[in-house]
């Protein structure tokens, strides 16, 4: 049993959607389940239309929705021949029916809450999805399109749904499980899941991976793979450096550094359920099948490579008590409930006798509440517009990062400096 995972860009248009079939017939062999993403930008666009509509926008609202229609006619009728495009038109019309009516109605109630956000966001998946099974059928492969909001069961966290872990592989075990079979080819949503109450759901933007691993847990599956437009997990952004080179395997802990830390080739969540089951993760170039790409699993051939990642747009605060008391546990729990109750999103802690140090994201409401929860009992200091540098497997002449930075951590084989 495979999971194979495709995203936005593997689907951006008529040829690629012709070379993700290709890549799947031959895979034949085993059973499928393929994840698809929105084609291409779509859930920008879908994001955009909303806000549009959400700012009273009636006219450029349309418009954009007109786009978003147009742009998927478009895949529909270079992908099918003529006497097919009406089948397939019918199949995607009901969702765009019902973007039509959810934009109606943000336009005349004036408000566009999270819930809403899902309903709408999710049609780019449901739309791909539908587009790409039509065509795989239409190739002879044995396919079958799978609701995933019926298998994924989530919380009601709007656009950040939490996976109900119980229920999931329940409907995964009963509904997915039982159709996997050799030459068949599932072809579900990534993104999206729904409340126990049938509510839409998001998984949180890219989420999409992450509905791959989810399968590929439940189903406990052979292998997930994500085809991406790159040959592999890099070392670091080769839009920052030039010296990036291509690790064959790494570690799951190497991973979810990585990816927590800010490596944007796969979501961070992705890791823990494959890890939980000792999946292997193939990280694979949908634009030459032939490239070896990178695996994740439990073993590692990376640990002579550096890898450097950066995260931008960092915040770090100087907390001291008042009164000059001692850095005590009590002191931090306080900060620390603070922390979880404003949302503010941690990624380094660093303690002294007076002080606790923190290096943040910079979620601006967020970081403001928390701040103003501080301030009665503790002075703050504040530094923004930072970096987060993550070194894995870091040598020597990295440690000279660490001169001019606000803080500076070093775990293992792991060194971390904020500047
Ligand atoms: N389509 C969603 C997004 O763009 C999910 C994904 O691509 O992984 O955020
Ligand atoms: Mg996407």
């Amino acid at each position: 049993m495979l999971v194979m995972k495709f995203g936005g860009a593997s689907v951006k248009h008529a040829d690629a959607v012709r070379n993700v079939a290709d890549i799947i017939s031959h895979h034949q062999d085993k059973a499928q389940l393929v994840v698809i993403s929105a084609m291409d930008k779509t859930t920008n666009h879908l994001e955009l239309l909303a806000h549009l509509a959400r700012d009273g926008k009636e006219t450029e609202a349309l418009e954009q929705f007109e786009r978003v229609k147009r742009f998927h006619r478009k895949q529909i009728s270079d992908l099918f021949p003529a006497d097919q495009v009406e089948a397939v038109e019918a199949r995607v019309t009901p969702f765009f029916t019902f973007i039509e009516r959810i934009v109606n109605g943000i336009l005349l109630l004036e408000e566009f809450p999270p819930r809403t956000y899902d309903r709408i966001v999710s049609c780019g998946e449901l739309l791909s999805t539908t587009i790409v099974s039509s065509y795989l059928s239409f190739k002879g492969l044995d396919c079958e399109w799978i609701d995933a909001r019926e298998v994924v069961k989530t919380d009601a966290t709007w656009k950040q749904a939490g996976v109900i872990w119980t229920l999931t592989e329940e409907n995964v075990k009963k509904q997915v499980k039982p159709k996997m079979k050799g030459g068949r080819v599932l072809v579900t949503q990534g993104f999206i899941g729904s409340t126990t109450e049938g509510h839409t759901t998001t998984l949180g933007r890219e989420g999409s991976d992450y509905t791959g691993s989810i399968f590929a847990h439940c189903l406990e599956a052979d292998s997930l793979t994500v085809w991406k437009d790159v040959p592999g997990i890099l070392n670091g952004d080769p839009r920052i450096r030039q010296d990036t080179v291509k690790l064959d395997k790494l570690s799951y802990e190497e991973a979810v550094e990585m990816t927590f830390y800010g490596a944007s080739v796969i979501h961070p969540k992705t890791i823990k359920p494959i890890f939980n089951r000792q999946i292997p993760l193939h990280v694979k170039c949908f634009l030459d099948v032939e490239l070896e790409g990178s695996t994740i699993g439990s073993e590692t051939n990376s640990e002579a490579i550096t890898s450097y990642i950066v995260k931008k747009d960092q915040v770090f605060y100087q907390i001291k008590p008042k009164d000059f008391s001692f850095m005590e546990e009590r002191l931090m729990q306080e900060i620390f409930d603070y922390i979880y109750k404003s949302g503010v999103k941690v990624n380094l802690v660093q303690n002294s006798a007076i002080s606790l140090m923190i290096c943040v994201d910079n979620r601006k409401s967020n970081n403001h509440e928390f701040v103003s929860l501080l301030l009665d009992k503790f002075e703050v200091q504040v530094q923004e517009d930072l970096k987060l540098y993550t070194m894995i497997n870091f040598s020597v002449k990295n440690l000279k990062e660490a001169a001019d930075a606000v803080m500076v951590q070093q775990h293992g084989n792991k060194l971390f400096v904020v500047k």
